[in-house]
């Protein structure tokens, strides 16, 4: 299959990936929010102007090689940093609703800085800065960012289509997977005790 022949906005979050730019990268670039590129990844067109668009395909189509990433010897240093999966439907995000509204707790993953990582559950390469671009404070445990309170995750689902009942679904879904995992982890020889 080309990639003419699949939706574009699918098309525009692989060639993003390909390049190894995170969605807020992205957004820095063509002068819109983090959250606006997660809604028009996920389909929704009329989340970002058609300029915005243009410059977005013009960004896009640049090759890799043309992209200088600064490098300096500060960034070589060890230090850890907090990092986040930015897809709302992402297993690392937990989805949970207050008064209608869906939130998501990110799992927030400790890495060495300057390091491009990518979520070991869907191959997003992970934010590790606040997505407003106005604000970009360094990540801290929790939904929102602790100095301008956007929230780190942005659902890209319609609102008011029963939110509780999708993050209930999600949910499960997420517990039986690190289910899964801890099983693997532990080896068959210890087997988890019931509570009661
Ligand atoms: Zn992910
Ligand atoms: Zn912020």
């Amino acid at each position: 299959m080309t990639e003419s022949q699949s939706p574009l906005h699918l098309t525009c979050r692989n060639l993003r990936r390909s390049k190894g730019l995170t969605q807020s990268d992205l957004a820095r670039e063509v002068g819109c929010t983090q959250s606006a590129i997660s809604m028009y990844e996920a389909g929704r067109a009329e989340s970002l102007a058609e300029e915005k668009v243009r410059i977005l395909l013009d960004i896009l189509e640049v090759d890799i090689n043309d992209i200088s990433l600064p490098e300096t010897d500060e960034g070589k240093r060890a230090e850890s940093t907090l990092k986040y999966c930015p897809v709302d439907e992402c297993p690392s995000n937990v989805p949970y609703v207050t008064r209608s509204q869906l939130f998501f707790k990110p799992m927030m993953i400790e890495v060495t800085v300057g390091e491009s990582t990518l979520c070991s559950f869907c191959g997003e390469p992970l934010e590790e800065r606040c997505p407003n671009g106005s604000c970009g404070a360094e990540l801290r445990e929790g939904s929102f960012c602790w100095s301008c309170c956007t929230p780190y995750v942005t659902s890209t689902r319609a609102t008011g289509r029963n939110p509780e009942r999708w993050a209930d679904a999600q949910r499960a879904r997420i517990r039986e997977l690190r289910e899964l995992t801890e099983t693997r982890r532990r080896g068959p020889s210890r087997i988890p005790r019931l509570p009661g």
